[in-house]
């Protein structure tokens, strides 16, 4: 072989082997861009890679389901601008030049018009050693399903679904933050607890869907109302709570209601076109006169809530220190009542009624007294209203009139003297269905015939459920149970309605006795009261009689008969056992 040979197979031998060589590396290289590819393809992402000395641009991966356009030259990018929300353009050109700004790497999160999708746009540069850009890789992701979960969780941890207002946890953070305020700024903020009325005969009228749609509605309704320095809350249910930072003018607890009762003059319509009118009860508290702390504030603006309801409803109750006194006196006393319903705290005292021309004993009135633990004496002004509330009325109810009828058998053996039992009885008591049948049976077991008995009702009673609880007392009075109106001239107490009810006997309230002798007006009223009930053929007695001088008068009106601290006051069964000793003597 000659060297001009030699030379050519040396070449054809290098040349082979550089052939062998880059077919080695050209399969390692498509190995590697199989596996490259593949990565890519799964990723869920799309790339778009561009070599800046070539000004070279390709598509990688899963562009087709992002873009319905193809990328081959760098101002086709602009095409991008067109497919997502418009606040996103100018970030996103920004971000897609980073080598403008010399950066390396960064990413932003946008939307694409039209389609609900979200998109992780992330932008590499890869600069070379005098700082010239050479590559970079556009990497776009589909973050539609995370942020959505992320969208969500943020929602639910701020808002509620019903309404769309925020929900009560968030409420009390904002609310915390406006107290902070305050206490900087030496500002006021107010809460307004705000409850439908009547809600659960809403809904059981017309069903939880219904009353959710009507609650939903008037939650939009507030959602209008929200403002600078002005938080609007869902709690639950038929509950709404409004703060206001500093309120004054048109932020006024005033203003803020009013506009609210004027919306709710006109009705709210359901999809299924129901008309529907609601009132709302409001209660208000005010930092830092009512509390200092968050939770407090609201506290104190739910009680005056339930304090405005208790007195009526569709209104707006302000805060005062009284409000909150009553309610934890109650509080405590609800507890006591519990027990002492089972432990028989309870004692009866009677109070004499007398004739008033003769001063013979007509009858006593059966008073209710409770010895707490400590052996205080609680008055039944105060714990009876918070036993009705309770529900614990009914078996203290029952334990008065078997008391009463018990004591009074034992009179009536031991004195035979001709008198009545006047029993107070609730509401409550009246509408338990088996009331009547349980006044029944303690008559007969203790032999008490029912003209001996007289039922004290008052004019509220009858104005809740008049149908209903009248039918019950006509049934009563058939059986010759005799009826008494309580505390006449305290209520509605007008004459002309007085003509259909079934009542015997009328009790004019201590209210008018206690100025009867001072005030002129007072008298003409009374005296004309005691002239239509005699014409009516009621028997009058009047009530809280303390002197003399009253006593005398009434008997000169004609007064049928005096009850009152003059002649007697409340007495335990012994002391009554006295009175009927003399009487008898
Ligand atoms: P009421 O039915 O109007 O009873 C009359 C109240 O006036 C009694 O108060 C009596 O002690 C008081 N009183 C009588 N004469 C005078 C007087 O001359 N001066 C003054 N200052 N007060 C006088 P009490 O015993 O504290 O009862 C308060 C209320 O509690 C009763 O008012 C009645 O509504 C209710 N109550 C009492 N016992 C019962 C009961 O067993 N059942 C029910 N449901 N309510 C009861
Ligand atoms: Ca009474
Ligand atoms: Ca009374």
């Amino acid at each position: 072989m000659g060297y001009g040979e030699y030379i050519r197979v040396q070449n054809m031998e290098e040349l082979k082997y550089q052939v062998d060589l880059l077919n080695a590396m050209n399969q390692k290289l498509s190995k590697e861009e199989k596996m490259l590819r593949l990565i890519c393809e799964t990723s869920n992402s799309a790339f778009l890679y561009y070599n800046y000395e070539e000004d070279r641009v390709q598509t990688i991966a899963n562009w087709d389901h992002f873009f319905d356009f193809a990328i081959t030259d760098m101002h086709d990018l602009s095409r991008l601008y067109e497919c997502v929300e418009e606040k996103y353009v100018i970030p996103l050109e920004e971000i897609l030049f980073i080598e403008r700004q010399g950066l390396k790497s960064q990413t932003i999160d946008v939307k694409l018009r039209d389609r609900r999708i979200c998109i992780e746009v992330e932008v590499n540069v890869v600069y070379d050693a005098l700082g010239s850009a050479t590559d970079k890789i556009i990497r776009f992701k589909d973050v539609t399903k995370i942020n959505s979960q992320n969208d969500e969780l943020t929602y639910l941890a701020y808002y509620d679904i019903l309404t769309g207002l925020y929900n009560r946890n968030y409420f009390v953070r904002l609310l915390g933050e406006y107290l902070r305020r305050a206490e900087e700024e030496n500002e006021t903020v107010a809460v307004m607890f705000l409850d439908f009325d009547d809600f659960r005969r809403i809904n059981d009228g017309m069903g939880i869907i219904a009353g959710d749609e009507l609650v939903q509605l008037f939650g939009q309704y507030l959602s209008d109302l929200i403002g600078d320095n002005i938080i609007i809350s869902h709690f639950n249910s038929d509950i709404f709570c409004i703060g206001v930072y500093g309120p004054c003018g048109a932020r006024s607890v005033e203003t803020i209601y009013k506009t609210i009762s004027e919306r709710l003059k006109k009705p709210f319509k359901l999809s299924n076109g129901q008309e529907i009118f609601i009132t709302v009860t409001v209660g208000v508290a005010e930092y830092p006169e009512a509390a200092s702390k968050t939770l407090e504030l609201i506290n104190c603006a739910e009680i005056v809530m339930f304090k405005a309801k208790s007195t009526g409803k569709d209104k707006v109750l302000y805060y005062n220190g009284t409000i909150l006194d009553d309610f934890l006196k109650n509080v405590k006393i609800e507890n006591k009542l519990k027990d002492a319903v089972f432990q028989q705290n309870f004692t009866m005292y009677y109070q004499p009624q007398f004739r008033t021309n003769d001063k013979a004993l007509r009858g006593v009135e059966a008073l209710i007294r409770w010895k707490d633990d400590n052996g205080k004496m609680i008055s039944p002004a105060v714990f009876i209203p918070i036993a009705e509330k309770s529900g614990a009325i009914v078996p203290i109810g029952t334990w008065v009139i078997e008391e009463s009828l018990r004591a009074f058998a034992e009179w009536k053996r031991k004195y035979h003297y001709p008198m009545v039992m006047s029993l107070n009885v609730s509401a409550i008591q009246y509408r338990q269905p088996d009331f009547i049948d349980k006044v029944l049976n303690l008559m007969d077991k203790y032999d008490v015939s029912p003209s001996e008995i007289e039922l004290e009702i008052t004019e509220s009673i009858l104005i809740d459920d008049f149908t209903e609880i009248t039918e019950k007392l006509v049934l009563l009075r058939d059986i010759g149970v005799k009826i008494s109106l309580d505390d006449f001239g305290t209520g509605y107490s007008s004459l002309s309605y007085l003509k259909g009810l079934p009542i015997d006997t009328l009790k004019i309230d201590k209210s008018f006795i206690d100025t009867v002798i001072t005030d002129e007006n007072t008298r003409i009223i009374t005296e004309s009261i005691i002239y239509m009930v005699k014409k009516l053929g009621y028997e009058t007695i009047a009530e809280g009689v303390e002197t003399e001088e009253q006593f005398r008068y009434l008997n000169e009106i004609d007064c049928d008969n005096i009850q009152g601290y003059f002649l007697g006051k409340p007495m335990p069964s012994e002391k009554i056992e006295n009175l009927l000793a003399d009487m008898t003597a």
